[in-house]
């Protein structure tokens, strides 16, 4: 696999710059932005292209628009944007249409502009080509700094890289930055490398726990896939969450471990409660004690002990997925006591998955964890080994 062409290795001076953002961000009822970490993550990259006397072009998707709907507008984002930078920002109406490239050809030197969300143009998700040359006869450089997407082959992601030779298209310092460390983590992490893993479904992380396996010294699993794995060594998990059909997979993953060497640590005890409800009463079991009818909800306090004493002499941690159901006050304590050990170690910490990121920043610790991804999908595809679209388009190709 070649190298990616970073943003350092082309002359974007006085240019006209594209770059592809991830401005996917949550709001809430009023529109208003609950967490502007990717608009902050997107400001080196903006700013590098700013001190080279570039015009700048924005774009990004919101949400899964089915129509043209200013609930999926990116004008506030636009206005969040202006406020962090202390500049203007000058929003456009549409993506390709009159409005945009009125504004495109008027675009100065030193001046932003934002497109309205790509996915306005049905031809984004279709990684449709004629969409694509539209967007990339905007401007002379394209930029790819939008990791959370990268692992979809959309017009302004993928098929737009067509447009731009080698010398004209790269990766922003953030996609440069999220590339970095998850390379790192799987080919040369500080051991001994822990991989926490929790969340609802084995399924959804298969694959990354089938590539971590053979890399990690220690795998520890809690959240609703643990249920699965207790299952297959025989305990009752009553109305726990569980797929049945990956009871041989689980079975498998644990003697693989075995026969590897990697210490696998499972919940040994549970908050458990009939119903998945703040209303609910709850009880802490041991695991091979969960009364039928009832369902484990959060690792129980001997669990989040033993976790704590599995981490203490890890130098490189990766955590994805929470140990419980933690938008619920009531089972959110394994989580975010594990966000509180993890960060106040020693370890390389990084975070992959919104929910994840979610649990880090209730428990007030992202100031001290070493990274968290901006990205949810896209990061677990990267540690499942996969070759991004995205990605892969902005690789030096090899003879
Ligand atoms: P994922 O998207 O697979 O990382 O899963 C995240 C979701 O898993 C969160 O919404 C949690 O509420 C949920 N979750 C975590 N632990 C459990 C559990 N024990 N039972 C049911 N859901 C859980």
């Amino acid at each position: 696999m070649g190298d990616i062409i970073s943003i350092k290795d082309i002359d974007i001076e006085k240019k006209k710059v594209f770059i592809r953002c991830d401005f996917n961000v949550p709001q809430d009822d009023f529109l208003n932005i609950t967490d502007h970490r990717r608009i902050h993550s997107a400001i080196p990259t903006i700013r590098y292209c700013l001190d080279r006397g570039c015009s700048i072009i924005l774009a990004s998707h919101l949400g899964r628009p089915n129509e043209i709907s200013s609930r999926y507008s990116l004008d506030p984002i636009a206005k969040r944007l202006a406020r962090l930078l202390n500049k203007e920002v000058i929003m456009a109406k549409d993506v390709i249409g009159e409005d945009a490239k009125n504004k495109v050809s008027n675009l100065q030197a030193g001046q932003i502009l934002m497109l309205e969300n790509v996915r306005f143009e049905k031809g984004e998700a279709k990684n449709d080509k004629n969409l694509a040359k539209e967007l990339a006869s905007m401007a002379q450089v394209y930029i790819n700094d939008a990791f959370g997407v990268c692992h979809r082959a959309h017009a302004s992601v993928e098929a737009i890289t067509e447009f731009f030779d080698e010398n004209h298209k790269g990766a922003g310092f953030l996609l440069q930055k999220e590339i970095d460390f998850a390379t790192n983590l799987i080919k040369r992490p500080i051991r001994p490398f822990v991989a926490v893993v929790g969340g609802s479904k084995v399924s959804g992380k298969l694959q990354a726990l089938t590539n971590l396996l053979p890399k990690v010294d220690k795998l520890i699993i809690g959240g609703g896939m643990a249920f699965t794995f207790l299952k297959a060594l025989g305990h009752d998990v009553g109305n726990s969450l569980l797929e049945e059909d990956l009871l041989d997979e689980a079975s498998r993953i644990l003697a693989k471990g075995k026969n590897l060497g990697v210490k696998i640590y499972l919940p040994v005890d549970v908050v458990a409660a009939p119903s998945c409800s703040q209303e609910s009463p709850m009880k802490f079991t041991p695991v091979q004690e969960i009364p039928s009818g009832w369902m484990g909800l959060d690792i129980g306090p001997a669990s989040v002990r033993l976790f704590k004493e599995a981490i203490s002499d890890a130098q490189t941690i990766w955590w994805n997925g929470p140990m419980g159901v933690f938008e619920i006050d009531k089972f959110s304590k394994g989580s975010i006591k594990m966000s509180h050990y993890i960060s106040e170690g020693h370890a390389t910490s990084v975070v992959g998955g919104g929910d994840t990121a979610d649990v880090v920043a209730r428990a007030g610790d992202a100031d001290e964890m070493t990274f968290i991804s901006t990205g949810g999908g896209a990061s677990l595809e990267l540690i499942e080994g996969k070759e991004l679209p995205g990605i892969k388009v902005l690789r030096i190709k090899e003879n």
